[in-house]
């Protein structure tokens, strides 16, 4: 008996299904964002299957995407999405998997260590670009101007609400004049609201929601640097930019799987990679220096959580060893080492697996080896409007599986 099998229903059950899992092991749901239909929304689909089950039912579903999805690169996507999330059951279930796999599986790039002279070379830039400020080396450096531009509590939330609400929809502005309007066709935009938290692991974080709108929030634990914040918004702007043209595609073609914005798969390394990209994307460039220097330290810092994430995770070295990498290495102070282990560490602070540990290479990879050189490509070619149009008008292209595929017209 030949049974067809609704691909695009049966993916978003199991997410939902698989969000129940990830959420009882980690605390965090595998769902990031839905936007479809009440019955298939995460909250209402099963509890308790087992990982067993979970892995079976995603497999099987792979083979029914073979035989039923036409579009090959609505099926490339969606098996990548699929081989993604068994790995991040079978992980979670408790299978042994090494750090490098877990990450290639997840995420479907390598495990990559910055070398020293990499490290050296981006230490170089830093040094540079603190030329003037005060202070014996560099580390006093780093510390005089970490610590003017240190923002946190009661008046971190008073420039959340205030000016840099203010600040994103000015950037919403930008999209809409610079982007949107070469695409040929709209896109209803209703805006972020910011909003500041306390308690949780990550700094900053876009929360999508259905019907074109998103709530940023800010964790009001961590010591921002002013300077850093402004980036920030481009960041989480472009998640909102990115989820509206997906919201939009999903309500006009009726592809189900698109309402649900997973975790953990192949999409992350392109959407971190966009949200990277966005100043570029909307040809700003800075004129103040500060946030250059906070550019130069970012970067920096994000290299060295790379490093030490792998020296946690692969190498079995000590979160101890981690911290002092990071305060050597990323000039951080041992607070600010501290606080960025919650990321990156194998194990939680009370000791559960850590949902996160693999996720730190999405940022900087995604921006490198996928969405700027080709950004930069097109530039160069004069086909701007053709990149923005493939990229947000076909959300199928926004995973490290099928980028390649989605952008071959620009070889
Ligand atoms: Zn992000």
């Amino acid at each position: 008996m030949l049974v067809t099998m609704d691909v695009p229903a049966t993916y978003a059950r199991l997410c939902g299904e698989v969000s129940h899992f990830t959420k009882e092991k980690t605390g965090t749901s595998l769902v990031d964002a839905y936007f479809g239909p009440e019955a298939l929304d995460p909250i209402h689909q099963r509890k308790g299957k087992s990982p067993e089950e979970l892995v079976g039912e995603v497999k099987s579903l792979i083979d029914g995407i073979r035989d039923e999805i036409d579009s090959q690169l609505r099926a490339d996507h969606l098996i990548g999405e699929c081989e993604s999330i068994c790995v991040v059951v079978e992980w979670l279930a408790g299978r042994k998997i090494p750090y490098a796999d877990l990450v290639h599986d997840i995420f479907h790039i390598p495990m990559k260590r910055f070398s020293d002279r990499a490290i050296k070379e981006r230490i170089a830039v830093l040094d540079d670009a603190l030329t003037g400020f005060s202070g014996s080396d560099l580390r006093e450096r780093v510390a005089f101007f970490v610590k003017r531009g240190e923002i946190t509590g009661a008046q971190l939330q008073h420039l959340i609400e205030g000016e840099l609400q203010t600040k994103a929809a000015q950037v919403g502005e930008m999209f809409k004049r610079r982007i949107h309007s070469v695409m040929g066709t709209d896109v209803t935009d209703n805006g972020v609201e910011y909003q500041t938290v306390r308690g949780a692991p990550w700094s900053g974080y876009n929360w999508y929601q259905p019907g074109f709108k998103s709530i940023n929030q800010f964790n009001l634990d961590v010591t921002f640097n002013i300077d850093t914040l402004y980036g920030v918004i481009f960041h989480e702007y472009e998640h909102h930019v990115s989820n509206l043209w997906r919201e939009k595609y999903y309500r006009e073609s009726g592809d189900l799987e698109l309402a649900v914005v997973p975790l953990h798969t192949g999409r992350c390394v392109i959407s971190e990679g966009t949200a990277d990209t966005a100043r570029e994307f909307l040809g700003v460039v800075e004129d103040n220096p500060n946030i250059k220097i906070a550019e130069a330290l970012n970067t920096l810092r994000r290299m060295t959580s790379i490093n030490a994430a792998i020296m946690l995770n692969d190498r079995g070295r000590t979160v101890d060893e981690a911290v002092d990498y990071m305060i050597e290495y990323g000039f951080r102070t041992p607070e600010s080492a501290r606080s960025a282990i919650g990321f990156i560490s194998p194990r939680t602070s009370t000791g559960g697996q850590n949902f996160w540990a693999p996720y730190i290479f999405t940022y900087y990879f995604g921006k490198t080896d996928f969405v700027l050189p080709v950004f930069n490509k097109a530039a160069g070619e004069g086909e701007l409007t053709r990149f923005f149009q493939t990229l947000y008008l076909n959300p199928y292209s926004g995973s490290s599986v099928t980028w390649k595929q989605a952008f071959d017209w620009l070889n």
